[in-house]
């Protein structure tokens, strides 16, 4: 059993300890002390990493009450050695472990949901409940979050004996057994947890709520607090101070700044499309070969080609077809249209004749044809109704 330094105080960023064991570990090295402050992955709370004696602790676990570090070096057995925590992640991580159990204690005491969920990610942390909040309601419980944030109640951790856990009212009663340890926020929660957490609500720094959505029946909320919601609101200025300058808006009109930029965008597409449809009306050139009214533009794409096929069957009861294709590639896209008849003889015949390939139904037909616009009017020269 290590003797683990953090259960009791979450402020030991230095410790001296002995080593007990080093054994090699995924090419690297496992080393058990006789006491640390390095804390373990746990409850939703990522594990520490730091230095031991100046060799990089990469992660930290517990194995049946034993905690081990994978560390890059070997450290022998019966040395003294320095630890040093990662002190401003461990202290980030606390903010926001422990701004998420103020939330969860609001939470349960307002709407009386669990907290079925707790992920801390690397740039937002996530909070599960098993009930339906609103945007309303959460904004209610953030600011409930913030005021206990300014009264700094204490936040301590404690092992109660099995009589008085019996009794004690707990947020979540499920898996408590003798000797857990209880994480108290004074007036606001209580819940079984084995990490390290602030020693006053203060600490905390700020709750804010990012995000919420539907999960699995009830909700999943994102939030930030402490110093990583001061370094989120930090790139959300950055990025709001670009978008002011580019678009010339002034502050707090940005998104309306982003409305009329994409009203103007949509007017101009509009305008370009005409322009488009006209364009391609003017270079279509039209001839009529075996009763097949043919079409051909160049360097056109499908939606010219489905302009030009339009006015091109409005004027046309028998078979339509459009080609188009640009001076350097043999390939031509086509758009084959009747009004009145079947165009089924005369695609077969296309395929048969060029291997065009495409698909539509019994009176529309589109693809691409591997010939150029001269083979293809002798195809269609060759075509028998
Ligand atoms: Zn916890």
């Amino acid at each position: 059993m290590t003797d683990k330094l953090f259960e009791n105080d979450s402020y030991i960023n230095e410790f001296e300890a002995k080593v007990l064991e080093c054994a090699e570990y995924k090419e690297r090295y496992k080393i058990v002390l006789d006491k640390t402050a390095f804390f373990p992955e746990g409850g939703g709370q990522k594990a520490d990493t730091g230095f031991l004696n100046g060799v990089k602790v990469i992660d930290v676990w517990e194995k049946d009450g034993t905690v081990y570090h994978e560390v890059s070096e070997k450290l022998e057995p019966g040395t003294v050695v320095k630890g040093e925590i990662d002190w401003l992640q461990r202290f980030y991580r606390m903010q926001n472990h422990s701004g998420e159990h103020l939330i969860s204690g609001i939470i349960h005491a307002l709407y009386g949901y669990n907290n079925v969920g707790f992920h801390m990610g690397h740039d937002v942390v996530t909070l599960d409940v098993d009930g339906r909040i609103s945007i309303g309601e959460l904004k209610d419980v953030e600011e409930r979050a913030n005021e206990a944030i300014y009264e700094n109640v204490p936040i301590r951790a404690f092992v109660p004996k099995k009589s008085d856990l019996e009794r004690m009212d707990i947020r979540s009663k499920i898996d408590l057994t003798e000797g857990i340890r209880i994480v108290e926020i004074e007036g606001y929660d209580r819940c079984a947890c084995c990490a390290p957490h602030v020693a006053k609500t203060g600490e905390i720094g700020i709750v804010k709520i990012l995000n919420s959505y539907p999960n699995k029946g009830g909700t999943r909320i994102e939030l930030l607090c402490g110093h990583d919601a001061l370094e989120y609101y930090r790139k959300k200025l950055s990025d709001n101070t670009e978008i002011m300058k580019l678009l010339s808006a002034p502050d707090g009109q940005t998104a309306e700044a982003v409305r009329k930029l994409l009203d103007s965008i949509s007017a101009y597409k509009t305008e370009i499309r005409s322009l488009k449809d006209k364009l391609a009306l003017a270079k279509l050139k039209v001839q009529k070969i075996n009763s097949v009214a043919v079409g051909y533009l160049e360097d056109a794409d499908f939606d010219d080609l489905r302009v030009c096929i339009n006015q091109l069957t409005v004027g046309n009861d028998g078979i339509c077809a459009v080609f188009s294709g640009t001076e350097n590639t043999d390939g031509c896209m086509y758009i084959v249209s009747s009004e009145s008849s079947d165009i089924a003889k005369f695609m077969q015949h296309l395929k048969d004749t060029l291997n065009a390939k495409g698909g539509g139904k019994s009176n529309y037909s589109q693809g691409k044809v591997p010939a150029n616009f001269g083979e293809i009017i002798k195809a269609i020269e060759n075509y028998r109704v």
